[in-house]
């Protein structure tokens, strides 16, 4: 087994509503298990349940996250944490999920999901969440870094894996899409990205992984 492996979980698809500049179009929802010697390393968890607003704007088609898990041959309780890349619906939804399980944010992100309209507040604070909020840059696995790379909100962070198989980056959103990250006009963020010249990377809302040539 291939240590830091890891493996993309298509958690939902949505439909984005009519005020969303994707308006009408649908997309994918992917969240990713690292799979790490001490355990599972979850980066998202898709869209939650039993919220009106978004189950009506966004007509969401859910997968539960330990389907998706044992779909994939990895063990439900084996995840050890939970990084948010932010706290947007569709990439905290199912963190309850997983109550006492450590969930690393950026401080400035969980500050600004308990401001009114981020997300959905009982998707981020539950009954038995373990809150482990990061400023910035860290390790937080051996092999497993959060970057800060805020823009698409403020507190937004993208993960790197070191793997048997070379460096791999989970973007998030901090580009829509591959097609933005290769070829778009880059912020800070990207820019950053770039430069990290990973071997593969992968994004929050496009099925597409970039491998280095
Ligand atoms: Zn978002
Ligand atoms: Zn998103």
């Amino acid at each position: 087994m291939t240590p830091n492996d890891v493996i993309p979980l298509h958690l939902a698809d949505v439909t984005y509503p009519a005020q969303h500049p994707l308006a009408g179009q649908t997309g994918v929802v992917l969240a990713f298990a690292i799979r790490h010697p001490a355990g599972i390393v979850l980066v998202d968890t898709g869209v939650g349940a039993g919220n009106d607003w978004v189950d009506e704007s966004y007509r969401p088609v859910r997968r539960d996250i330990r389907d998706a898990l044992t779909a994939a041959d990895l063990e439900p309780e084996d995840v050890r944490a939970i990084v948010n890349t932010h706290l947007h619906f569709d990439h905290c939804g199912q963190n309850r999920a997983f109550p006492g399980v450590p969930v690393v944010t950026q401080r400035r992100e969980l500050d600004a999901a308990r401001e009114p309209g981020h997300t959905i507040g009982e998707w981020v604070d539950f009954p038995g969440v373990a809150h482990a909020p990061v400023d910035g840059d860290g390790e937080i696995a051996d092999g497993v870094s959060v970057l800060a790379t805020p823009g698409h909100t403020v507190g937004h962070q993208s993960v790197t894996v070191r793997t048997g198989d070379g460096l791999v980056l989970i973007v998030g959103q901090a580009a829509q899409d591959a097609r933005s990250f290769a070829t778009g006009e880059a912020d800070a963020s990207v820019r950053r990205l770039r430069e990290l010249n990973a071997d593969r990377i992968h994004f929050s809302h496009d099925r597409a992984v970039l491998r280095r040539r």
